[in-house]
């Protein structure tokens, strides 16, 4: 009964136009509260979780399963709380509930992890990180870390894939019985990165700081404690050099359980370096050939709000979704690579997805923004906070002739259009949902539940 209400529901919402993931399993688990542990019962799940890269890990992962031939399903438009998840699992059974397909990758929030692993009890686990991400929801990093450590207690068969570079993720391995591997980044990735501030400067045994013999971005890289012993674990899979960072790829030399392999990654920014190692961590976990693996890695594309480009009639808009200090301070980096005259467009909005409180616009590093005044035309605001942004970008040193407040989406679109240069948009979660939605009706495009 429960299946069917749910498969209704997705009808009936997607009859509207809509793309309602979450509504559909919000009912079936009203009727059968459990019901997603029955559906993932026989579906061999790996669960992607973490502060910042999981859709771009679990878009590389599907990939690599679609690559490999193997029988899967993922939720691939972000719903990635029990509800929406439920409702994946459901369009992807029988009447009965007896699973369709044999592997599932299910991108996971980091505080629903906890209950959704305890329900599919996942074959594999990647944490690719912890940041501080919107306080409001989530609290101090050290809560959303013990959300995550009982989602993989409450995965006792799980190999469990985790990012050595970061002290709070790798904590977890000691806490637990499971099979780990781990994948990092043994060298740093910038030569003149951002200075930002650390999530976690002090040991998370002993409170002690740690000592670091090299960063790659915010508290990630080569860390130590010199009081407790502590420190960045061997790796299984790891990043031994950075052989060429383009605007649109990166290639880097991996080393894998000691085999040395050449990777281009289909995306790039250092951050998503990470996301691709990660990835290959669970390809290896599942035991994937390691050539299509390589392939998706140097192929898959992401969409959505990570990297995504529209064409605006003879130039490119791209949309690269920000929502917290280390991962803003990151597309930074990225922006810091460009070398053409670019167009920026901050969207802030602070609904309960972006995260209500704003203040951490002010951990981001956009000094760095404003040192790129020669490739800068201009800079356009927009979103509920416009007005906040503004204020931030003055204050980093933005030439003040150069930005432009948009009350609303339309005029802002219509400005875009009429531009020549290649334009660069960063916009908060809901905001990316509006702004991308209008831009899909006017330029083409996916929905988001495509
Ligand atoms: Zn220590």
């Amino acid at each position: 009964m429960a299946v069917s209400a749910c498969r209704i529901a997705i009808k009936l919402l997607r009859l509207l136009g809509r793309g309602g993931t979450a509504i559909p399993g919000k009912i079936a688990l009203k009727i059968c509260p459990e019901l997603l542990g029955y559906l993932a019962k026989d579906v061999k799940c790996v669960l992607i979780t973490g502060t910042n890269g999981k859709t771009t890990s679990s878009r590389i992962i599907e990939e690599i399963f679609a690559k490999s031939g193997a029988s899967y399903f993922a939720n691939r438009s972000g719903a990635n709380l029990i509800n929406g998840i439920t409702s994946i699992f459901i369009e992807n059974s029988t009447l009965t509930g007896k699973p369709k397909k044999e592997y599932a990758v299910i991108e996971c929030d980091e505080a629903a992890s906890k209950e959704v692993c305890r329900l599919i009890n996942p074959s594999v686990v990647l944490v690719t990180n912890v940041f501080r991400d919107q306080l409001d929801r989530y609290g101090e990093v050290t809560h959303t870390l013990e959300n995550i450590l009982i989602g993989i207690k409450n995965s006792p068969n799980a190999v469990i894939c985790l990012n050595a570079d970061c002290s709070l993720t790798a904590s977890i391995a000691t806490e637990i019985p499971n099979k780990v591997m781990f994948f990092g980044v043994d060298v740093p990735i910038y030569n003149d990165p951002v200075s930002e501030v650390s999530d976690a400067p002090h040991c998370i045994k002993c409170k002690h700081e740690y000592d670091y013999s090299y960063h790659t971005f915010g508290h990630l890289g080569g860390f130590y404690c010199p009081n407790c012993g502590y420190k960045r674990p061997e790796t299984q899979v790891s990043v031994t050099e950075i052989l060429d960072t383009g605007i649109s790829s990166t290639t880097v030399r991996v080393s894998v359980f000691g085999d040395s392999e050449e990777i281009v990654i289909n995306l790039p920014g250092g951050y998503n370096i990470y996301n691709a190692v990660g990835a290959l961590a669970v390809s290896e976990a599942i035991g994937f050939k390691r050539e299509t693996a390589k392939s998706a890695i140097a192929t898959f594309s992401c969409g959505f709000g990570r990297m995504e480009q529209f064409d605006l009639g003879g130039h490119t808009a791209r949309i690269i979704l920000v929502k917290n200090p280390a991962g803003c301070n990151q597309v930074l980096n990225y922006l810091s690579s460009l070398s053409e005259k670019t167009v920026f467009v901050c969207c802030l909005n602070d609904n309960s997805a972006d995260g209500r409180d704003i203040s951490w616009i002010w951990d981001v590093n956009f000094e760095k923004l404003a040192d790129m005044d020669e490739f800068i035309d201009e800079i356009y605001v927009s979103g509920i906070r416009s007005a906040d942004m503004a204020v931030r970008l003055k204050y980093a040193g933005i030439n003040e002739s150069k930005l432009k407040i948009f009350d609303d989406y339309d005029s802002l679109i219509k400005a875009m259009e009429k531009q020549i240069l290649p334009v660069v948009i960063m916009p908060t979660y809901s905001a990316m949902m509006d702004l991308r939605s209008k831009m899909s009706a006017a330029f083409g495009g996916k929905e988001f539940w495509e």
